[in-house]
């Protein structure tokens, strides 16, 4: 048997198979990264990292850094939908700046906002940002240039082969991207609807335009512009401010210059860096993982990018996959703990299919009616909503009949649009200040956290826990009580609640074997 090369082999070094990389190096998993492309490239994607991924990164210690990289904080996040830019908008809503985020959420005090706001940050500066994290890691190799080509699997672990040499691994996860190569050795498919529309896309660098947009109430007010028209335009600022993208569905790459133009409405000079086309699918694959081998992120689920959550939902399936390899290669995590990732991610991809769904219908609905422009507006004001507006689906997912979670019978409804707080088993702990302006999350560790928030003798389920990574934390706060809504919390590694109650557990032995995936 050839021994091993690293304990996890990650394909795709995409946004979700660095933070995997990086979760895991921070847990001390010796981990690998193989990549076909030379270096990261830049070209326009994503460019929203929303507020549950930015809690994600405040965890892994790495916020600071991309929102340094990322866009300014005082710059709004309006959408807009319009003829063109030089013509008095059809449309206008207002979403705050991430500085203006922030003083809503200081002020919040019933738990109904994220702890940190979101982040423009496109990716094209996210993925340099996270290699050159992962690389500062001595548990964590990259290795570019280097690309999957196929596997094979037994009891003890996974060996890959690749265009330089054959790798094995104790486990390797797909994180290649939506035509995986990983997932097509499984022999996984996906399901839903693929190849919706083609758009073309491309990406301008115009250094002028954010200060000299005409519209709205100031310089470089504008997140998106909505071009009303048959050709479904739209306009997306990146994190420079300098450089934007156009999308719309066109037959030739020239005409995206006109139609940049047509949109802009003012002259200005410019250069089209990059054009290409991309398609639009709601598809999910039929399985997560089979044996050693798991998959995430896009490999998995593919959106419409309205709403944002393509590489957000990537980054759940990362951080929820991160601990539980670790527990397992550790030895203290049992064979439930890796199972439970498909039944948990899966159910938040198809949630997030449906959420993307449901945004894109909204948006299909008004620009069905560009020739009139009378019955479009007030059609626009509220289906337009729907794109913008995904706090639920953003914070609100719930892992439902896991069988690491003490689920309860019963529990709130997963709603898209709007976040209520809960700590029903399953669901994210939600943000609660404490005196002095402390955040609660910022004390939760990175093994299991019994919250205790009224004096309660717990002792039978430390011991219970003595063998993993386990702490209590004892916090006296009367809001933070009343939001949770019971004295004692079980947290796991990744801050959703493992279980709740007002008494310690009747069986704290059955409850940690259940927790850590041996139950
Ligand atoms: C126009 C547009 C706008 C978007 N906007 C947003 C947004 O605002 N928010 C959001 O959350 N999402 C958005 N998305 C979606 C987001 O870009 C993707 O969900 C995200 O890139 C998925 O990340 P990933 O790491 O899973 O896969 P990818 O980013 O596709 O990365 C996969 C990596 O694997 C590598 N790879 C593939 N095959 C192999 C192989 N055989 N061997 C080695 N390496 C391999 C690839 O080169 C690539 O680097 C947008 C997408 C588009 C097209």
């Amino acid at each position: 048997m050839r021994f091993f090369d690293t304990e996890v082999l990650i394909v795709g070094a995409g946004p979700v198979g660095l933070v995997l990389a990086i979760d895991l190096g921070q847990r001390g998993v010796r981990c690998t990264i193989i990549e076909r492309k030379t270096a990261p490239e830049f070209l326009p994607k994503m460019e929203r990292c929303n507020a549950r991924t930015m809690e994600i990164f405040r965890r892994m210690g790495i916020a600071a850094r991309v929102r340094a990289a990322g866009l300014r904080a005082d710059v709004p996040m309006d959408v807009y939908i319009v003829r063109a830019m030089n013509l008095p908008p059809l449309v206008h809503h207002r979403y705050p700046s991430v500085a203006e985020a922030r003083k809503e959420i200081d002020a919040c005090t019933d738990a109904s906002m994220p702890l940190e706001p979101y982040q423009l940050i496109s990716q094209y500066t996210l993925e340099p940002l996270l290699k050159s994290i992962a690389e500062s890691l001595p548990n964590v190799t990259l290795r570019y240039g280097c690309e999957f080509l196929s596997l094979s699997q037994d009891q003890g672990g996974v060996t890959a082969s690749t265009s330089r040499g054959m790798m094995r691994a104790k486990f390797l996860v797909g994180c290649d991207g939506g035509s995986s190569r990983v997932r097509q050795q499984l022999r996984v498919a996906l399901t839903g609807e693929g190849d919706l529309l083609r758009l073309r896309q491309g990406l301008f660098l115009c250094e002028e335009l954010f200060d000299r947009i005409p519209i709205g109430p100031g310089p470089g007010h504008g997140r998106h512009y909505h071009v009303a028209d048959e050709h479904a335009t739209f306009l997306i600022m990146q994190d420079s401010t300098k450089h934007w993208t156009l999308h719309a569905v066109l037959d030739r790459d020239d005409d995206m210059k006109r139609q940049f133009e047509r949109t802009i409405g003012v002259p200005v000079k410019y250069d089209m860096l990059y054009v290409g086309e991309w398609k639009q699918n709601l598809l999910i694959a039929e399985h997560f993982a089979k044996g050693r081998v798991l998959l995430a992120g896009d490999a998995v689920h593919l959106v419409i990018p309205t709403g944002g959550l393509g590489m957000n939902g990537g980054v759940g399936d990362a951080i929820d996959l991160g601990w539980k390899l670790a527990a397992t290669l550790q030895g203290w995590g049992g064979p439930k703990l890796l199972q439970s990732y498909e039944v948990e991610r899966r159910q938040v991809g198809e949630r997030n299919v449906a959420a993307s769904r449901y945004a894109s219908l909204g948006r299909r609905k008004w620009r069905s009616l560009w020739r009139n422009l009378d019955e479009l507006v007030p059609v626009a004001q509220v289906e337009q909503r729907k794109s913008n507006e995904m706090i639920g689906a953003e914070l609100g997912y719930r892992y439902i009949g896991s069988p690491v979670i003490a689920d309860e019978p019963g529990g709130p409804e997963h709603d898209f649009r709007t976040y209520v707080p809960t700590t029903w088993p399953g669901a994210r702990l939600p943000h609660v200040w404490l005196q002095g302006h402390l955040a609660l999350q910022d004390h939760i560790g990175k093994g299991y956290t019994l919250l205790r928030l009224r004096e309660q003798n717990t002792s039978g389920l430390e011991r219970a826990m003595s063998r993993v990574p386990f702490e209590v934390l004892d916090v006296r706060d009367r809001r933070a009580r009343e939001v949770y809504g019971y004295d004692l919390l079980l947290l796991r590694p990744d801050m959703h609640v493992a279980w709740r109650g007002n008494r310690p557990p009747q069986d704290p032995s059955a409850l940690a074997a259940l927790v850590t995936g041996h139950g």
